[in-house]
């Protein structure tokens, strides 16, 4: 099947101004788009490249209170100051935020109105931003604000499910008390990875049990991942039956990217795809991809494009292109032993019947 897929990019992305330093650098994008015009990805027929829209204010406020948007577009307009401890403002990062966050409703919109079957935005999962709080490197909650409106829009059930090594924690306390729409993580455990949470989280009132996590042990390889991955994925499907699903495909877990202890390759990113692919087109869901996490990036490049490969169907061989890992484990640890712990442990929550607390 030959579908059509879009990829939301803008060269303004790479606006990005922070100190030479921080991990989150716009050059990420445009490193990206090159790997992808070397390997004959964009000029494949059925890739569309899109123009995104910046997101109006309106848009900005159905998730975040008015106070925050003031003083992002303040410290922007001044082009100094911090959000928190490692989310620095430069001058034009409103722009920059209203923009990358756009992108993400343009992939929807374009989605929605049949211009292509699934889209990427090349930037946007932006999971750490609270209603009043930038954080972690997240100025505005795209997530939050397209669940937002597609609930919003009659849809009935959304599933968000996220591979960036680290937990989404303000998409997840927008929604934990929503059955409409699933949060399913997949990240290093908050033992020893930013934001630090307790792994234990399933929802709260009317989303009890409607919010899973599976929090990875440091040292996690592919089969360790894709055994959760596998056994967790399919199970919410076929009970939670999402009309729409964002995919949040974070890829800083990779062995090359230092802002985590996960040691995933390329592989995992293909076989994740392959697995949503297969749903998209056993169920007839509908589904947009956000960038996410990803601070290696030539690592960051070859991730995402072995997963557009399997989403849109290429069949581009990447086989000549390694993952060139850099990270060693200084402990032993049995990753599988404890990941099929975790695995059981959420079975209960794994079923259309939600246990009781
Ligand atoms: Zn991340």
């Amino acid at each position: 099947m030959n579908r059509e897929f879009g990829i939301v990019y803008n060269s303004k992305y790479s606006n990005v101004k922070n100190p030479p330093n921080h991990p989150l650098q716009g050059s990420r994008y445009l490193k990206s788009i090159e790997f992808f015009e070397e390997i004959g990805l964009l000029s494949m027929p059925n890739i569309k490249l899109i123009d995104p829209e910046p997101a109006t204010t309106d848009e900005i406020l159905l998730a975040h209170t008015k106070d925050h948007l003031e003083l992002v577009k303040r410290l922007s307009e001044i082009g100094k100051g911090q959000f928190d401890h490692d989310t620095p403002a430069y001058k034009g990062i409103y722009e920059v935020a209203l923009l990358t966050t756009g992108g993400s409703l343009t992939a929807m919109r374009s989605i929605l109105r049949g211009d292509v079957e699934c889209a990427m935005n090349l930037s946007g999962g932006f999971h750490h931003a609270k209603p009043d709080q930038a954080r972690g490197y997240c100025i505005f909650n795209d997530v939050n604000i397209l669940g937002t409106i597609l609930l919003n829009s009659g849809i009935q059930r959304v599933l968000y499910v996220e591979i960036d090594a680290h937990f989404g924690d303000g998409t997840y306390h927008f929604y934990k008390e929503s059955p409409k729409f699933f949060t399913l993580s997949f990240h290093e455990s908050g033992e020893s990875l930013y934001p630090y949470y307790d792994d234990h989280l399933f929802g709260e009132g009317e989303g009890y049990g409607y919010h899973v996590n599976v929090p990875l042990p440091i040292w996690t390889d592919d089969n360790a991942f894709l055994y959760a991955f596998r056994s967790i994925f399919l199970p919410v499907v076929s009970s939670f039956k999402p009309e729409f699903i964002i995919f949040q495909s974070g890829v800083d877990g990779h062995c090359r990217d230092w802002q985590s202890h996960l040691l995933l390759t390329k592989r995992v990113y293909q076989e994740v795809a392959r697995f949503i692919r297969n749903v998209m087109d056993s169920n007839k869901t509908k589904l947009i991809v956000l960038g996410g996490g990803g601070y290696d990036p030539m690592a960051a490049a070859l991730c995402w494009a072995s997963m557009i490969n399997e989403l849109a169907d290429l069949q581009l061989n990447l086989t000549g292109y390694d993952d060139e890992c850099e990270k060693e484990p200084y402990e032993n640890v049995n990753t599988m032993e404890k990941i099929e712990q975790i695995v059981d442990g959420l079975s209960p929550f794994l079923s259309p019947e939600k246990p009781s607390r």
